[in-house]
């Protein structure tokens, strides 16, 4: 290689240098300064509310059996009108991965990932979220679901009196 082209390759790089000098800086000072996160960015995860400000979780366990980390657990519990709630719910975020399956998997779109980072602990106890801590007020990404509204189950109406739900069929009207 010649003198020449050394030299050429140096003021080319310079060149790039300089070129970003007077350019706004990238730089993020990070977490005083957030930057927005897109709508489906898969961060911290969350447990929603249903329109009528109810938990959307029924305790179905889903979640907890599409987790490909096992970090989901919970129990089940019913109020006397028959309504499935999780009596507690935890997920060890030491363990979680937050790839999305869990809110994939989820009938009720209770559990929900945010577009919160997740926030970074020394303290590995401290990763451990109980279902205080994850459920919001909010209805998160789909704000008019009910899952009650259209699961023919008569919790929140009687069975058949959803809009989009067809009266139950007493089946000894249709026998031969
Ligand atoms: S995001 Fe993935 S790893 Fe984390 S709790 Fe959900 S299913 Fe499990
Ligand atoms: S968060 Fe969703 S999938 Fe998990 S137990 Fe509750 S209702 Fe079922």
């Amino acid at each position: 290689m010649s003198l020449l082209s050394d030299i050429q390759a140096i003021l080319t790089g310079l060149a790039i240098t300089f070129s970003h000098i007077f350019r706004k800086p990238v730089t993020v000072s990070y977490p005083e300064e957030k930057r927005p996160m897109p709508e489906r960015f898969r961060g911290s995860i969350v447990l929603t509310r249903d329109p009528d400000g109810e938990e959307r979780c029924v305790a179905c366990y889903l979640c907890s059996g599409a987790c490909p980390v096992d970090c989901i657990s919970m129990a089940a519990a019913e109020t006397p009108n028959g309504r499935r709630y999780a009596a507690w719910f935890r997920i060890n975020f030491a363990r979680c991965i937050l790839c999305g399956l869990c809110a994939e998997a989820c009938p009720t779109l209770a559990i929900q990932m945010s577009s919160e980072m997740f926030p970074c602990k020394r303290d590995v106890m401290n990763m451990l979220y109980e279902k205080e801590d994850l459920l919001i007020d909010g209805t998160g990404k789909d704000p008019n679901y009910n899952f009650y509204r259209h699961a023919g189950i008569g919790v929140v109406t009687p069975r058949g009196a959803n809009p989009d739900e067809h009266p139950p069929v007493d089946v000894r009207t249709i026998l031969p």
